[in-house]
């Protein structure tokens, strides 16, 4: 039985993890002394781990709302690998097979079960469910219950009721987003705290991210826009282009292409197929770049995006950032832009008025309907059903109108896939406008609220402060970005400042050089930065990092402070970054000079802060699990990553790293076990794997010889 292990030993043991990632260890705390909580993390930032260890240690079963189907699975697979019961429950499955889950979750087999929130509709599934010892309602993507968010879900709504029926069993909400707005409605709407248990946890950390250059560049037209694209896919090779507008993602896919850049595109107006093949392109490695609109992304968990650029500027900053923020997840220095002409900010508006109808559009629309509905279904679309309504052009303003009129029971419709058609009926009995139940005055805030962010957004454009500080201050993050030598502007104010370093910076720049020379072209910035501050981390240990002797030497510094240094000096030439999908660190000339104290150049240096807090950040680059070996066989990865493809296509064309990720076959070319019982050593790679994988894995490292 699990329950007697602490939480630490739990992560260890089940997870492989010997520290928690930021933020993590206070949430999983809350939640096993049994606090509602709500949980705000940027993506990536190790949120899954908040309940999945909470479920080993809590007695019932853990019930996971995600909106991700895709995701689903690999969460599940990952957590059977690593021996921990669980399922998922969504519109993949057949009703049967759904049924036969059910059954075992009534059992008592799982520990862990993924639900998709439209599952609540059926009245019959939250019946079955019940029965139910549910210790934990672990609610992910939580922003998408909230209408101030930027993916509001009405499934996500029917979970309140659910509780309801499910007894109001403990609940932890999870989310990227985090205006107070958002988080209030999440608190009142899953009802945090309420029904008696203790005042709500709210946990708000990591969104501080060192290794992504933030940017933006103003841009006339779209010549230029698209000459910025080309040149960062060329430079950078993998990365994602945002774009407001199915149609801009052609026009740049085809731009692309036309320049010889592969690419996918990927937009909501194609086929799931469509989709999917495009998803699992990208996902495999086999193309480097994807241009889509907003509709890709959640779930997208490809580590080694070296750009995200945004060819029309977003409506939010939680819109920008959680999109930019899918670069550079393997910790790697990333960059992220933004093309910014203001005649972009008319599109955003244009969503705006889509999104939020004005009363006028809704009386026009509720007439139309009547007259129309009076004779029997109405069988049309949106578009033509917003012809024929009077003050408006928007058919998206109707679209949303005519959501608002069906959530308030006056018409039901269904959707038909085929002709991409509505069969609209009226529910009896009609009552005017008024009596249906539709907060105006709701809605006119969050028409308000709605261009108050997009303000935000513009102003983080015009924006020349910190660009970092200026995201951590309106997530209310308490980190402090300011000077953090990765934005435009703060770079552009660095270059002229340079000047000589002090006694103690030239000593912080000759331990920085002299361990970036002994492990010379074989880690990154990240690893180096690492081991400057001493960090513990697995990856850190598993390299031998902490054996070198310039280890933990400007641990008092502050992590901060050593990446700021390493950019100095890589911008001063004293370092090289080679290229490639893993940048590595070497000791130029320059840099030996410097080091030697044969050589002072005027530089522009980082603020030594008076007393750098006890870094909880330095424990999250210490902890985060964004690397790869360096010092992999070349050729042995390709040809398993060539061996990968082959296998992913014949098993139906399911994504790659559902095989194994690229950190696995780096791992692998790197340590290239012989043998079964090395191969279980390699991270990654649990008994189930070995078992389906293992024989051919083996027979492809095998003529590599051992390392
Ligand atoms: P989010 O849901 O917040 O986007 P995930 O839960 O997917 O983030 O976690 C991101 C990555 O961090 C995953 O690859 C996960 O395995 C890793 N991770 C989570 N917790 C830890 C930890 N304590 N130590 C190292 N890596 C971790």
């Amino acid at each position: 039985m699990t329950v007697a292990l602490t939480p630490h030993q739990l992560l260890e043991t089940h997870f492989g993890f010997r520290e928690f990632l930021e933020g993590q260890e206070d949430v999983v705390n809350a939640i096993v002394e049994g606090h509602d909580a709500l949980v705000i993390m940027p993506t990536g930032g190790g949120k899954s781990l908040c309940y999945q260890l909470p479920a080993l240690a809590l007695e019932g079963i853990t019930v996971v709302i995600s909106p991700l189907i895709a995701l689903m699975k690999d969460q599940v697979d990952s957590l059977l690998e690593k021996k921990i019961p669980a399922t998922f429950i969504n519109s993949s499955l057949g009703q049967s097979e759904m049924n036969e889950r059910i059954d075992a979750m009534v059992r008592g087999e799982y520990r862990l079960v993924y639900i998709a929130p439209e599952r609540f509709k059926s009245e019959r599934f939250v019946q079955a469910l019940a029965p139910l010892s549910i210790a934990l309602f672990a609610v992910d993507e939580a922003h998408c219950i909230s209408q101030w968010g930027h993916d509001f879900r009405p499934d996500y709504i029917r979970l309140k009721w659910a509780l309801k029926d499910l007894g109001q069993p403990q609940v932890m909400a999870l989310t990227a987003t985090a205006t107070p707005e958002v988080r209030e409605d999440i608190i009142e709407q899953l009802g945090l705290g309420k029904f008696g248990r203790q005042p709500p946890s709210v946990f708000v950390s990591g969104f501080a991210r060192h290794n992504l250059t933030l940017g933006m560049t103003s841009a006339k037209g779209r010549a230029e826009k698209l000459a910025r694209i080309v040149e960062f896919a060329h430079q950078l090779k993998t990365g994602i282009v945002y774009c407001a507008t199915r149609k801009n993602v052609e026009k740049v896919a085809a731009h692309l292409k036309g320049e010889k850049i592969p690419c996918v595109a990927y937009h909501a107006g194609l086929t799931d197929d469509q989709r999917t093949k495009a998803q699992t392109k990208f996902m495999n490695g086999d193309c480097g770049v994807a241009v889509a609109t907003n509709a890709f992304g959640m779930g997208i968990d490809r580590a080694d995006l070296r750009f995200v650029i945004h060819y029309d500027i977003p409506g939010s900053i939680e819109a920008y950032y959680q999109e930019a923020g899918r670069a550079g997840r393997d910790g790697e220095p990333s960059r992220c832009e933004v093309l910014y002409n203001y005649a972009d900010v008319r599109t955003q508006e244009f969503f705006i008025e889509g999104a939020n109808p004005s009363r006028a559009v809704i009386a026009n629309l509720y007439q139309v309907l009547r007259r129309l509905g009076s004779r029997g279904p109405i069988e049309m679309s949106i578009a033509e059903i917003a012809e024929l309504v009077p003050a408006t052009k928007n058919s998206m303003a109707v679209g949303s109108a005519l959501y608002l009129l069906e959530r308030a029971n006056f018409i039901q419709r269904e959707y038909r896939q085929g002709s991409r058609t509505y069969t609209t009926r009226l529910v009896d009995p009609i009552k005017p406008l008024d009596e249906l139940p539709i907060d105006f005055v709701r809605l006119d805030k969050k028409h308000e609220r709605d261009f108050a962010k997009l303000h935000r957004m513009i102003e983080y454009a015009d924006h020349h402060g910190c660009r970092h500080h200026f995201i951590l201050q309106y997530f209310g993050d308490t980190e402090t970005g300011e000077g953090c030598t990765v934005c435009d502007n703060c770079l552009a104010k660095a270059d002229s400042a340079a000047r000589f370093p002090t006694d103690e910076e030239t000593v912080a720049i000759q331990k920085a050089l002299s361990c970036v020379a002994r492990v010379d072209g074989r880690f990154g910035r990240g690893r180096i930065a690492q081991c400057l501050v001493g960090s513990r981390s697995k990856e850190v240990l598993d390299t031998g990092l902490d054996r070198l002797s310039t280890y933990g030497l400007l641990k008092d510094l502050g992590e901060d402070y050593v990446w700021g240094l390493l950019n100095t000096l890589i911008r001063t030439g004293c370092l090289a970054v080679s290229s490639g999908q893993y940048p590595t660190l070497s000791l130029t000339e320059l840099g030996g000079d410097i080091m030697r104290k044969q050589q002072r150049i005027p530089m522009v240096l980082p603020e030594i802060k008076a007393k750098p807090r006890p870094s909880s950040r330095a424990k999250k680059v210490a902890t985060t699990r964004r690397d790869e070996p360096a010092d992999y066989d070349e050729k042995l990865f390709d040809a398993l990553r060539a061996w990968r493809r082959d296998k992913a296509t014949a098993m139906g064309n399911v994504p790659a790293y559902i095989i194994f990720p690229d950190r696995t076959l780096q791992e692998l070319a790197r340590v290239k076990p012989q043998s079964v019982a090395e191969l279980l050593e390699v991270r990654g790679i649990g008994p189930a794997k070995a078992r389906q994988f293992g024989k051919e894995t083996l027979a492809m490292i095998k003529p590599f010889g051992k390392p």
